[in-house]
């Protein structure tokens, strides 16, 4: 495994490798849900992944200095997961003095998360999109558990002309259900034990799908009836969204539904999301639900 800790060792290490390449970008603190992306991406004939804490999607209140870092740990594990190629750029590489050029992407960056956060996506977007021209991968790998992300970059590299094809990965999760995140190492004992609410939530709408409950109010209400089991989780929102576009669910719909929410526990938000019917939750399911479609 070779890692390029400079733009230009990325280009020249990245001129060596002949064949497909399947991209995975990160921000370190890998767990089994980040080796998710990368044991998919082993599928091309090279896998190159990016470790970036990237400032940019961070409002000047989150947890930018205290996001969990670990590069030697992270390396070892990418070492171990067969990955040719780590970039592992600084913030003064990808935003150099007098950076001013930013990707917005405009509609489906507005609700969910971008309305809790706003200028995240921007964030997010100028960097995949720095990301995507460095290393100029053939498949990109986003997991399903940022699936506004997914749909922001499906549309982003649609509107760039980005030459290569979008894959999501299901979230992986803990053996209690709650979703594998870096932030995850925020929780006391207690709250992570709490934070297991979310899946059983996510869980419970999903039965009541599969009877035949369609009507999105009522979903929200079932959803909610199990969130207030665990008093310590804060729920700031629960969504009934079309998976394409991102907007919300008015009225009952067999169509599919992204089911998306974030329950906070003392000062961590934890984010979750599910495709109903549940059975879109794989692999393909998700590549051709969430977000744009490919043929536009
Ligand atoms: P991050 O390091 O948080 O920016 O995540 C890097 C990539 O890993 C993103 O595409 C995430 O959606 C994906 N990811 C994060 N958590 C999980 C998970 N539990 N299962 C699958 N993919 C994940």
């Amino acid at each position: 495994m070779r890692v390029a800790g400079s733009i230009t060792e990325l280009r020249q290490l990245r001129r060596d490798l002949q064949g497909s390449i399947g991209f995975v970008p990160t921000m370190g603190a890998l767990h089994a849900g980040h080796l998710s992306l990368v044991e998919a991406a082993r599928e091309c004939d090279h896998v190159v992944v990016s470790i970036f804490v990237n400032p940019s999607q961070f409002a000047a209140t989150e947890d930018l200095s205290k996001y969990p870092r670990d590069l030697p740990r992270d390396l070892d594990m990418l070492r171990t997961a067969g990955v040719d190629l780590v970039f592992t750029p600084t913030p003064e590489m990808m935003y150099p003095p007098g950076y001013q050029t930013w990707v917005d992407v405009e509609h489906v960056s507005q609700g969910l998360e971008g309305q809790r956060r706003p200028g995240h996506f921007r964030g997010v977007a100028t960097v995949v999109a720095g990301l995507f021209n460095l290393v100029q991968p053939d498949f990109a790998y986003f997991g399903q558990k940022d699936a506004q992300q997914v749909a922001v970059i499906k549309q982003m590299a649609r509107d760039l002309k980005f030459p290569l094809e979008i894959i999501v990965i299901p979230t992986m999760r803990e053996s209690g259900g709650l979703a594998m995140s870096s932030r995850n190492v925020y929780l006391s004992p207690d709250e992570r034990r709490a934070a297991g609410v979310i899946s059983w939530a996510l869980r419970a709408i999903s039965t009541a799908w599969d009877d035949g409950e369609r009507e999105p109010a009522r979903l929200r209400e079932l959803g909610l009836a199990v969130l207030v089991t665990e008093p310590s989780g804060q729920v700031e929102y629960l969504s009934f969204a079309d998976p394409d576009t991102l907007r919300e669910r008015q009225t009952a719909s067999d169509d599919p539904c992204l089911v998306s929410l974030t329950v906070r526990f003392g000062a961590t938000r934890l984010l979750d999301n599910m495709l109903l019917p549940a059975s879109l939750n794989t692999r393909e399911g998700l590549t051709s639900t969430l977000g744009v479609s490919p043929s536009g």
